[in-house]
This record gives C-alpha cells, sequence and structure tokens, in this order.
C-alpha cells in the first residue's frame, strides 16, 4: 500500500476500529498527524555490553541466548512471574518479568534476543528485571534511542513507535517544506525531512538537536507571523505628537510623593507619547505599585494636548473604582471625566455618547462598553487597559481603532496595565510589539504580606485568627477553588455557597459571612462586592472572582482553601487583595496535599512576594499553557518549542517574520503562500485575525 499524508490511520496494519478511536482522542487520524506527534522524551537504548562488563547502575542492552524454557510461576491472582536464564561467553543473566505471561511463549529456548536493563549484582551472575526484549531482525526498540510518546490508556509506546516509523519511512519525503528557503538559510535550519526523521528516531544526540531547533524555530516563526499579523503592526505610522507635560505639575495633583519607579514610568511614557510614534506600552506593577496614578499622569498629558483618553477595565466594579479615584486626581485640573457600563440606562447611555463624540469628554472610565457599536471619540489620543489579562489582543485593537475608524488622524497611543507580572519570554510572545516597563517599587510603608502555608490539622487556629482579625474591625476573604460540591475530582473542595452557608451557622455565627462566585447575575455579584467594601460583610467566601484588581484596604487576612489548585502567580494575585491598608496583613493558604513537589511549590510563595520571581517559577513549574488563561488570547499550543527554554531562538525567531512581513506585508508572493497557510492553521481558533 501507498501511504502518503493523508492516509488514514485505520489502513495502518495493527489498527482497528477500537484503537483508531483512541488514536483519534490523541487528535491522531493520519499519516500526517502521526509525524507531528513528536516524542515527549527519548530513552537512550544505544550501549550495550556483555553480562560480565555490564555496569550495575545504568540501563544496558545485552545479547545473549535463552538457555532453559522459560517458566510460569502464577503466585497469586494477579501476581505472575516469568522467569528465564540467558547465558553469554561471559556470564549468566536471570530474568524476572512481572504480569507478562505471555512471554512464557513467545521467548524460546536456544534463541538470541537482545535484552535491555540493569544489570543487577556483579561479575557473571547478573538479574534483570522486567528488561525490554527483542528477537533479533524485529522491529526495533533497542540499541536505539527511543522515542517516548504521550500516550493515552490502550495505546502503548511500542505501538506508536511502529506506527510512527511506518509514517515517517513511508512519508517524511512528502512533507511540504514551507519555511521560505531565505529564512533556512540565514537561520542554518535543517530540512523538514530530515527535522522530521530525526525527531522521533534520532541517530545521536546531536542530530536531536539539529532537528529540535528546526521544529522549535518553525513553530515560533509561524507564531511571530501570525502574530505581528494580528496586530496588523504599522510601525512606520507617524503617532501623535504631543507636547510634554511636566511630571512635577502632575505630581501637586496627587495627595503622596510618587515613588521613584513610578516616576522613571511616567518619564518613559511621557518619552512615548511625545515621541511622534504611536505609543505602545506595557506597564507591569504588582498590586498595589500604583498602576492607577501612571495611568492618571498619561490621561492628564493627552487632556492637556487635547486629546481623549479610553480607559478599559474588565469589571463594573473596577470601573467606578476607577471613575472615583482619577476624578479626585484630575477633575480639580479640569479633566473632564466620564463613567460608561453597561449598566447605564438606554438614555444615560445615548446622551454620554453624544457628549463624548461631541469631545466634551476627556477621560472615559468603562468596560466593554466601550467597544460596543455607537461609541465614538473624535479626538481619541490614548488607550488604556487596565488589568490587560482580561482581555485579549483582539479587544486591544478594536478599541484602538476606535479613533482611526472615525477620523483620519493618527493611531491612539496605547498603555496596557498589568498586575501579573509576566516572564520576559511570555512578554515577547503575548506583546511581541510592545515596550514593556515595570514598576518593581511599592509605595513606603506597605509591610509585605505574611504568608502561611498550613494543613487541614491548623484549620481550628485559622478560625481563630479570623475571629480575632474581625474582633479588630478587619475583613476577610475566603477563596475556593470550585463552586458546586463535588465539581472536578480529587479532594473534596470547598464549595463557596455551602461552605459561606455552613460558616456562617456553625463556626461564625456572630460575624456577617457573605458569599459570591461566578455563576451569579453580574449584578448580584457587584452587590455583594460592593456591600464587602463598604464594610457590611466581614468574611466573604468567593472563588475567584475577586482576582481582579478589587480595593479594600480594609481587608487584612486572605484565606485560599485548596490551595494546591491554583497557579503560583494567581496565587500571588489573590494575596494582593490585602495589604493595601496601613494594617499588618497576612495570607493563609490551606492544602490536604502531601506531596512534597506541591509544598514545595506553594512554599515560593512564603518565600518571597516578588511578582516578577514567582511568575518565573510558574512559568517554569507550570509552561506557558494556562499560565494566564492562553485561550483568551487567542494565542495557540506550542508543540514542541517552551517559552521557559526557547528565548534565543524565540527572539530568531520573531526578527525573521519581521523581515519576512516587512518585505511583503501580504504574505502573497508564491513563494510565502505556504507561510500564510500554515499560520492560519495555527490560529484556526481565531478565523478572523486575517480580514
Ligand atoms: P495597582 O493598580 O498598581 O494595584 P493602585 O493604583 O490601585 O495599585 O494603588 C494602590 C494604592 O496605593 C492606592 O490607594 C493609591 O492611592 C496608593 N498609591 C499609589 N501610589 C502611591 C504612592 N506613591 N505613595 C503612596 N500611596 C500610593
Ligand atoms: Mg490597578
Amino acid at each position: 500500500m501507498v501511504l502518503d499524508l493523508n492516509t488514514s490511520l485505520r489502513e495502518f496494519p495493527g489498527v482497528g476500529p477500537a484503537r483508531a478511536e483512541k488514536l483519534a482522542r490523541l487528535g491522531l487520524e493520519t499519516a500526517g498527524d502521526l509525524l507531528e506527534y513528536y516524542p515527549r522524551d527519548y530513552e537512550d537504548r544505544r550501549r550495550s555490553s556483555t553480562i560480565r562488563s555490564a555496569p550495575e547502575d545504568a540501563p544496558v542492552c545485552i545479547r545473549a541466548m535463552v538457555a532453559q524454557p522459560p517458566r510460569l510461576n502464577r503466585v497469586r491472582r494477579g501476581l505472575e512471574l516469568v522467569k528465564a536464564r540467558a547465558v553469554d561467553a561471559t556470564g549468566v543473566l536471570e530474568i524476572t518479568w512481572f504480569n507478562q505471561g505471555y512471554l512464557q511463549n513467545a521467548i524460546r529456548e536456544g534463541e538470541e534476543y537482545i535484552f535491555f536493563g540493569r544489570a543487577e549484582g556483579h561479575g557473571g551472575r547478573r538479574r534483570m528485571t522486567n528488561p525490554v526484549v527483542q528477537r533479533e531482525g524485529e522491529e526495533t526498540v533497542t540499541g536505539c534511542i527511543l522515542p517516548v510518546y504521550p500516550l493515552t490508556a490502550g495505546i502503548s509506546n511500542n505501538l506508536m513507535v511502529k506506527l510512527c516509523r511506518r509514517a515517517a519511512e513511508a512519508c517524511a519525503d512528502k512533507l511540504p517544506e514551507t519555511l521560505p528557503r531565505r529564512v533556512r538559510q540565514e537561520h542554518q535550519l535543517a530540512a523538514v525531512e530530515y527535522a522530521c526523521r530525526q525527531a522521533h528516531f534520532p541517530d545521536s544526540f546531536q542530530t536531536l538537536e539539529v532537528a529540535r531547533r528546526r521544529l522549535v524555530f518553525e513553530e515560533l516563526f509561524y507564531l511571530a507571523v501570525g502574530l505581528d499579523l494580528l496586530r496588523g503592526r504599522r510601525t512606520d505610522r507617524p503617532g501623535w505628537r504631543m507636547e510634554p507635560c511636566e511630571v512635577e505639575e502632575y505630581q501637586k495633583l496627587l495627595p503622596f510623593p510618587l515613588t521613584d519607579s513610578q516616576r522613571q514610568v511616567m518619564e518613559e511614557i511621557a518619552g512615548d507619547m511625545t515621541g511622534g510614534r504611536p505609543m505602545n506600552r506595557l506597564v507591569q506593577g504588582d498590586v498595589g505599585s500604583g498602576k492607577t496614578a501612571v495611568a492618571g499622569y498619561a490621561a492628564y498629558l493627552c487632556a492637556q494636548n487635547g486629546g481623549q483618553t479610553a480607559l478599559m477595565v474588565p469589571t463594573e466594579l473596577l470601573a467606578e473604582q476607577h471613575f472615583r479615584s482619577l476624578s479626585a486626581l484630575l477633575a480639580p485640573a479640569g479633566v473632564r471625566l466620564a463613567l460608561l457600563t453597561g449598566s447605564l440606562r438606554p438614555a444615560e447611555k445615548e446622551k454620554l455618547h453624544r457628549t463624548m463624540a461631541a469631545g466634551e469628554v476627556d477621560l472615559v472610565v468603562g468596560t466593554h462598553a466601550l467597544l460596543s457599536q455607537g461609541v465614538s471619540f473624535p479626538r481619541l489620543g490614548l488607550v488604556v487597559a487596565d488589568e490587560q489579562h482580561r482581555f485579549g489582543v483582539e479587544q486591544r485593537a478594536l478599541l484602538a481603532g476606535k479613533g482611526s475608524l472615525d477620523q483620519a488622524g493618527p493611531p491612539p497611543h496605547v498603555l496596557v496595565m498589568s498586575a501579573t507580572p509576566i516572564p520576559r519570554t511570555l512578554a515577547l510572545i503575548v506583546y511581541g510589539d510592545l515596550d514593556v516597563s515595570a514598576i518593581r517599587q511599592l509605595p513606603p510603608g506597605r509591610r509585605p504580606v505574611e504568608t502561611y502555608l498550613i494543613g487541614e490539622d491548623k484549620r481550628a487556629r485559622m478560625y481563630n485568627f479570623v475571629r480575632k482579625l474581625a474582633g479588630e474591625g478587619r475583613q476577610v476573604y475566603i477563596v475556593c477553588p470550585a463552586v458546586e460540591e463535588g465539581e472536578g475530582e480529587g479532594p473534596p473542595l470547598k464549595a463557596a455557597t455551602e461552605y459561606a452557608g455552613e460558616l456562617q451557622r456553625k463556626v461564625f455565627p456572630d460575624l456577617t459571612v457573605g458569599c459570591v462566585h461566578g455563576k451569579m447575575k453580574p449584578r448580584d455579584k457587584e452587590a455583594v462586592m460592593t456591600a464587602f467594601a463598604r464594610g457590611e460583610l466581614q468574611v466573604l467566601v468567593s472563588t475567584t472572582v475577586i482576582e481582579v484588581g478589587v480595593d479594600v484596604p480594609n481587608a487584612a487576612l486572605m484565606v485560599v482553601e485548596n490551595a494546591e489548585r491554583f497557579g503560583l502567580s494567581q496565587l500571588h494575585q489573590l494575596r494582593g487583595r490585602v495589604g493595601r491598608g496601613s494594617h499588618q496583613s497576612y495570607c493563609v493558604l490551606l492544602t490536604q496535599n502531601t506531596s512534597p513537589d506541591t509544598l514545595a511549590r506553594l512554599r515560593v510563595l512564603t518565600a518571597t512576594t516578588d511578582g516578577f520571581r514567582i511568575a518565573e517559577e510558574d512559568l517554569r513549574l507550570r509552561g506557558p499553557g494556562d499560565f494566564f488563561g492562553a485561550r483568551q488570547h487567542g494565542l495557540p499550543q506550542l508543540k514542541v518549542a517552551s517559552l521557559a527554554g526557547d528565548v534565543r531562538l524565540l527572539r530568531e525567531a520573531q526578527d525573521a517574520a519581521r523581515e519576512v512581513l516587512a518585505e511583503d506585508p501580504g504574505l502573497s508572493r508564491p513563494e510565502h503562500r505556504p507561510v500564510l497557510e500554515r499560520v492560519k492553521r495555527l490560529f484556526a481558533e481565531n478565523p478572523d485575525i486575517f480580514n
């Protein structure tokens, strides 16, 4: 049978309907799918030895003859042993296999096999347990670097090796080369066929590295091209060159002295906005580092120049909070502010739309409602997106388009603010076109949040602590991972609603306990949050809906149930909800989990409050997949590249992508067609970005 890339796996020998279905669960339906299904690891099975000279501590291949018929011994139900004795010129090898009864008949006396395993004992008498066994001339699983594939129930690694080997032999040479020749030459990348063969069945770890380099580069290259297209970057477009406005002048409006870090970031922003190119800047800063004041400065500078600012935040509550604090700062200086949220009545909304369109508003704070039809800014000079990770790249672009759609003027300046410090590598991908500033300093007088990791045995003490703080007038957050009992697997999770009821009845009858979770209607949710913000609730039980920048300075304790369920960055975010006032604040992480890895991971939080360090650690431990909801960003899943490890290659790939796009922005040249196809496939979940 002639195989090609589209041949269904059902046509492969050894693949019946049941197996085909299991393979499909791994996303494998055709020979081509197999070729792109890369091993997750490799096992070096190349080393071979005689029985006598085999090392005791590392597995090796030993060629030996079976000297007696193998014996099967049923020790008890569920435990079968097959024992065999093999010999070579140097010694004897006693072999035991557990629960592989079929080997009794598969292994024949007087024949030679290769056994791969660790030879215990020493000298000429050795033992091996559960070695891999292979007859001469059979499908090779010894004497090579064996690929180890990600598997699923019913699909063994041996089967995968067999299928991939067959696919590679039959059609690796039919893989289309999609990387432009120039890019391959310039960056010294292996050809696709070679890379594919070596990635599955490497001749050596050197050739594997060559293959991996090509595949990682390729993946990052298409990602970079896609993101560049997505952003519709036009670096050569002129921006609105604004007149400078001294930070000192803005300082006069503030009730506190700016930190050096805030000042420095403001200078960077001023440089952008007065520089003649559109600003595209990300400001990262831990919770409480004072990003709002920084955004206020940018809006102030913009207003001084007669421009309008749109500040977009993810929730109504945040919008109100920002509106209040920015009004206090800027209204006295003559800046006209407005609040635009989805809950405005239609008449109010229409009126606001009209005043905005008439240019009678300088700064609009709002939610997604800012993106809706009918909202227009005739003199949009600045777009600020706060807590950016809740917005996709497209939304940012959409908002920025609000100005330039309505007028022929320059595109607005864009400022993105994030309280999730993002490791450098990830920022390069997600915000590849942004300049990055960091506020690494907190305003003076803040005491770091004291953080404890405790087990179930200290729950009673934790409750006492809650009561003590409440007695001192403080408020407490208790965060649970799930809403309904029995949701998910693993240990019983504290379900917010039931848990809140129980706490109120049995543990804190004397305190007021509220509850908020993601499945509530936005209006109800906001009502509870507002009550908490006003101090009407002492304990707020919640799911992670409070993660995003709510400011309740009186909250001094954050308790996280089932802490092992959360990523480090997420826990750090949660912890940032407390310690915003002048009171010493605390964070208590509860877990029933006792795995050393989990505990070590959670201990990172007790050891540092530096969000950047925590983010790096999080990325290292968990990868970028669910770092902050990659899906929300429209970021495709990467197959081979690791954003934690492949920084240099990432830069190279981004440069290459930029070069190609600079020459051929629409990728319309024949040699770039395949690039466009690949990018479209990569971003298949996001098809509208290419219109
Ligand atoms: P972020 O958005 O970065 O989490 P905010 O902008 O909400 O932080 O600021 C947190 C609190 O710190 C606010 O109450 C704000 O008024 C205050 N603040 C900001 N900058 C300073 C400063 N330089 N000195 C003292 N307090 C500050
Ligand atoms: Mg904020």
